[in-house]
């Protein structure tokens, strides 16, 4: 029997030891359940909404925050939408520069601050507004091999003691928890960066067809609307061999923007190839299709593209295709995309600038030709 035991009998603490031993069992089975939930998800706002949710949970917090690294530029750490039960003050930008010098202090020492803490160690006037005016009961850094990729905040604490401060064994567990986060988070931004047009910013092709798959699936086990629409920017060619490569590429980018304020946030917008976009949308009938169709073309059109005081003209055609059990049950991702594409050869065709559907017509059409 271990010291530990005969001590513990004789000074009659044997419960005490065993309630100690048995919320550790506990607690470990907890962490192995984040576990597999943190490295199960690769959806970043799935996986912050887990992490807030677990650290809110567990150590009764009524609110958290995570400022996360852009996963494309990497020179800021952003709030945007990841927070839960905390208020955000006016007149504060939520955005931590890499250059702030919190980044080194958190990045380098790994531990866990208060807000207090972390005000003494800062140089002075260094600005932490954006911490401090949560309120923060503690901050937490999420590192991977001594590179941030994250600032947990947690809220006010719940508790019917009289100290609301952390002990050792929980901050012992924070730590735990924020290492699988900052795993979790390094891989989502990999998937981010890996699948994403540096450009445009807007999705690469091989992605696009991976989510065309699943929702292709979906919307045939349930006998909904799927639309795909493609497009092509009009004599592109010229704006290289006139204004220069540079200009081009002013253009590509501009109507990547302008592709982007014209969808939903569940819609998805991919640079297909060169001058080549496609966007999904998802759960969408044709009648629709074509208004956002025709939408991001007037816009395009609209838009005034001045590149080193030179004023362009842009213009777009494009080609729309829907999958309806009923009108058009195609069973590949391709033959949807084949048939928006089909479309947009119209449109170039009958002058450019202007959208065309795949109707049936246009549908047997390719049906013939293969
Ligand atoms: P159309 O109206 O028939 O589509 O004519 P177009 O000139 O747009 O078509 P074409 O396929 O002849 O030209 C596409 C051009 O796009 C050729 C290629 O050099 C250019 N391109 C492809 N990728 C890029 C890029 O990343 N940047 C720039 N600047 N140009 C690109
Ligand atoms: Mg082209
Ligand atoms: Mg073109």
């Amino acid at each position: 029997m271990s010291s530990e035991i005969i001590e513990a009998e004789q000074s009659g603490k044997v419960q005490e030891i065993i309630n100690e031993y048995e919320k550790k069992i506990f607690d470990l089975q907890q962490l192995l359940e984040i576990c597999r939930s943190l490295c199960s998800t690769l959806e970043f706002s799935t996986l912050i909404e887990s992490i807030l949710y677990t650290c809110m949970g567990q150590f009764h917090v009524l609110g958290a925050g995570l400022f996360v690294l852009n996963a494309l530029d990497a020179d800021s750490f952003h709030l945007d939408s990841n927070y839960k039960g905390i208020d955000l003050a006016p007149n504060i930008s939520y955005v931590i520069p890499t250059s702030n010098p919190i980044v080194p202090l958190l990045e380098n020492s790994s531990k866990l601050y208060t807000a207090n803490e972390l005000i003494h160690m800062l140089p002075a006037g260094t600005n932490i507004s954006m911490i401090t005016s949560l309120n923060p009961s503690l901050i937490i850094p999420l590192t991977q091999h001594n590179h941030l990729n994250g600032i947990l905040l947690l809220g006010e604490r719940i508790t019917l003691a009289d100290d609301a401060s952390y002990t050792d064994y929980e901050k012992e567990q924070l730590t735990v928890i924020a290492s699988l986060g900052s795993i979790a988070i390094n891989n989502a931004a990999l998937l981010e960066r890996s699948s994403t047009d540096m450009m445009t910013h807007l999705k690469l092709k091989y992605f696009f067809y991976n989510v065309l798959t699943d929702k292709l699936d979906y919307a045939i086990s349930t006998d909904g609307d799927l639309s795909v629409i493609m497009f092509d920017i009009d004599f592109f060619k010229n704006f290289n061999d006139t204004y220069g490569h540079a200009c081009g590429d002013y253009v590509l980018q501009t109507v990547a923007k302008i592709i982007k304020s014209s969808i939903r946030g569940q819609d998805l917008a991919s640079r297909y190839g060169g001058e080549e976009f496609t966007v999904l949308l998802n759960e969408t009938r044709s009648e629709d299709a074509m208004i956002v169709a025709e939408r991001i073309r007037s816009k395009v059109e609209q838009f005034d593209f001045c590149y080193e005081d030179r004023h362009v003209k842009v213009t777009i055609s494009l080609g729309v295709a829907t999958f309806n059990i009923n009108d058009n049950p195609v069973n590949s991702p391709k033959m949807l995309v084949d048939q928006a594409d089909r479309a947009l050869y119209v449109s170039k065709r009958s002058g450019r600038n202007c959208v065309t559907f795949a109707d049936a017509k246009l549908i047997s059409d390719i049906k013939l030709d293969n």
